[in-house]
């Protein structure tokens, strides 16, 4: 289960839609919760993950990734790159705040919330397991659409969704 403040998801959405036709990334800060007594069992739900804020990144994608020869390497509509630098940085700034890097976001402009191959390649050795959630927002010329979340399993073999839950953001 993914807990995200009203405001960190509102920040993802603004996003999206300013990059937009290109994807954009960034990373999520916030806490994990530690098992619940059912994680004991082995039960996966028992991390319970709080996204308090996100720091947007600039896409660097200069095509570090190529699946296939046709690949055009220089679009940046249908893929990211994550720049361990700016990973750097993320990290920093959420441990101002008292917080982790717990995951990662993108945006998949004209398209739905559901991860790409070239996503599954390239979040190889970012984060797996259910400490390190991938989001996913899909967005339309006019309009963000769903915020989804995911999670990289079986050693980056496939990725799993999970609940995504949007709460009040805390005051302050
Ligand atoms: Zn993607």
């Amino acid at each position: 289960m993914i807990q995200i403040s009203d405001t960190a998801a509102q920040a993802i959405a603004d996003h999206a839609r300013r990059t937009y036709p290109d994807e954009c990334v960034g990373l999520l800060l916030g806490t994990l919760s530690p098992p619940t007594a059912d994680a004991t069992n082995g039960l996966e739900t028992g991390v319970s993950m709080q996204i308090r804020a996100v720091y947007p990144v600039e896409n660097r994608w200069e095509g570090q990734i190529t699946l296939a020869d046709s690949d055009d390497p220089t679009s940046r509509r249908d893929r990211f790159y994550l720049d361990p630098r700016d990973y750097l940085r993320a990290d920093r700034a959420a441990s101002q705040q008292g917080l982790d890097v717990i995951g990662c976001y993108h945006s998949h402009p004209d398209s739905p919330a559901t991860p790409s191959e070239r996503d599954r390649v390239g979040a190889q050795g970012v984060g797996s397991g259910t400490q390190f959630a991938f989001l996913i927002q899909s967005v339309y010329a006019t309009a963000a659409a769903d915020l989804r979340g995911w999670f990289l399993r079986d050693n980056g073999a496939r990725f799993a969704e999970t609940a995504l839950a949007v709460t009040p953001t805390p005051d302050a």
